[in-house]
């Protein structure tokens, strides 16, 4: 079986519209160049109980990666540990790890005039940890990640900072995200309107079972064609490229106008 990811990203900011959500983007692009099958991302509000409501169904769902990504900081408005200690049923504790981490920025921040008077970190809200879960530390930024195994789903927590989210992410995937099967994709442009072709796509499911298709038209001013894209998994590396390169093949003998 394919493995599966789901990601959630929190944030009020991007629910009213204020900043686009750049960081599922990416994070869909990493997983699928591991082979991972990306089937949901939610976006919800800087809330208790929606994020530990989603966090409870995508563990429910058995599903192998969780992404959480967003409100990590140390205002009042971010709660997304809070909500993960409380989808866990866990208790917050505080890291020892964490504090050793924060006091080292601190000296870092000190030494470069940053910061005046030298903080007590342990009383940031950075070093309280759902108990149990296993702290990333961030190079770019302040906010640690965090990681988990809970039943069949590798939980990931990571800040919103496209920088800091970015380099921690590369971390855990290098050591954790693996698939047992390659995932690829392949891609053709055609013209046409979208009810004509739908009877080829049908035709091609039927003829290559497991190969999903997704068609992606263009308005006219915006070349107006359509970009579709053919999609398979599998745990041979060859058998998989063959099937889908037989698939692009038969596609375009039937297609009434492929571009390229
Ligand atoms: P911080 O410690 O900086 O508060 P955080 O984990 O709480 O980190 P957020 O408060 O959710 O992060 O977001 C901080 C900033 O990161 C946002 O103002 C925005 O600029 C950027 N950001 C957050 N989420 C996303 C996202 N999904 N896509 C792109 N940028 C994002
Ligand atoms: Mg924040």
């Amino acid at each position: 079986m394919v493995s599966r990811a789901r990601l959630i990203t929190v944030g009020d900011e991007i629910l009213a519209g204020r900043i686009q959500d750049t960081n599922s983007k990416w994070l869909c692009e990493k997983l699928t160049e591991q082979g991972v099958w990306v089937e949901k991302i939610v976006v919800v509000h800087d809330d208790v109980e929606q994020i530990s409501g989603e966090v409870i169904d995508a563990i429910e769902s058995g599903v192998d990666y969780l992404v959480v990504s967003g409100g990590l900081g140390p205002t009042p408005d971010d709660v997304t540990i809070e909500a993960v200690a409380k989808a866990l049923r866990r208790k917050l504790v505080k890291d020892p790890e964490v504090i050793e981490w924060m006091k080292k920025k601190v000296k870092w921040l000190m030494e470069r005039g940053y910061l005046k008077e030298e903080p007590n970190v342990e009383e940031w809200k950075y070093v309280w940890v759902p108990e149990g879960m296993i702290p990333i530390k961030n190079d770019v930024g302040l906010a640690p990640g965090l990681l988990c195994k809970v039943g069949n789903t590798l939980l990931v927590i990571l800040p919103g900072v496209p920088k800091e989210l970015q380099a921690m992410f590369t971390k855990v995937a290098k050591e954790y995200v693996k698939s047992d099967e390659v995932l690829f994709c392949e891609e053709i442009k055609a013209v046409g309107l979208e009810t004509d072709l739908s009877q080829y796509y049908k035709e091609l499911m039927k003829r290559f079972p497991g190969v999903r298709v997704g068609s992606y038209p263009r308005l006219p001013d915006e070349g107006g064609y359509i970009t579709i894209r053919l999609y398979a998994s599998g745990r041979s590396e060859e058998e998989v490229r063959q099937r889908l390169s037989r698939a692009k093949e038969f596609l375009k003998s039937v297609l009434p106008k492929v571009l390229e």
